[in-house]
């Protein structure tokens, strides 16, 4: 199996390049922001859950996201892989990942780093607004979401650095061009 986390703050152009890796490589996608999103449009009592706490731009406490990611991937049993995208944000949810992983019997493949400016992430998120009227897109929502960026998830960096996983690839230029990155980082996997 290839797993790869696809690492990045928000606006880091994660969603845009998993649509094109899950193409080249045959991959599921997991986005848990998409899967959050489904369910509060959807209703559903996880949605009502999780709705206030994403619009501030909180993260979801780790037990209500680990197990909502364990029930994606089993629903998946035929996938040849996946791309893990917005998760993990947490240590503690990389590790949970990595126990999963391991007890059916994969791993993670290798963790590549979008690396973006923060003044580019708040150009790149202040536009998409306009698009997706996201409410975790508004300038005070967006402070916070890069708050937790910096304050919970950019710990899983060294965690994954230290198990000789992560590859940093840079974030900004032409789509095409990080895609090329990207895939070259992943084809040295299978090299
Ligand atoms: P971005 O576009 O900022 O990368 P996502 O679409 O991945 O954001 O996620 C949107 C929101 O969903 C996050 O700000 C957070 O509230 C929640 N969320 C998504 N993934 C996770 C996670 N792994 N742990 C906790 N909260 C999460």
């Amino acid at each position: 199996m290839l797993n790869l986390v696809l690492f990045g703050p928000p606006g880091a152009g994660k969603g845009t390049q998993s649509e094109k890796l899950i193409a080249k490589y045959n991959l599921v996608h997991i986005s848990t922001g998409d899967i959050f999103r489904a369910h509060i449009s959807n209703q559903t009592e996880l949605g009502k859950q999780v709705s206030q706490i994403i619009a501030e731009g909180n993260l979801v406490p780790d037990s209500i996201t680990i197990a909502m990611l364990e029930e994606e991937i089993k629903q998946n049993p035929q996938a040849k892989g996946f791309i893990f995208d917005g998760f993990p944000r947490t240590v503690a949810q990389a590790e949970a990942l990595d126990a999963f992983l391991i007890a059916n019997g994969t791993a993670i493949t290798g963790v590549v780093a979008l690396d973006v400016t923060e003044e580019v992430l708040t150009e790149r998120i202040a536009k998409r607004q306009e698009i997706s009227g996201r409410a975790d897109d508004a300038a005070d929502k967006l402070k916070k979401r890069i708050e937790e960026y910096f304050g919970k998830t950019i710990h899983v960096l060294p965690y994954y650095e230290a198990q000789g996983k992560l590859t940093k690839v840079n974030g900004i230029g032409e789509i095409e061009t990080i895609f090329a990155d990207l895939s070259a980082v992943i084809d040295g996997y299978n090299a």
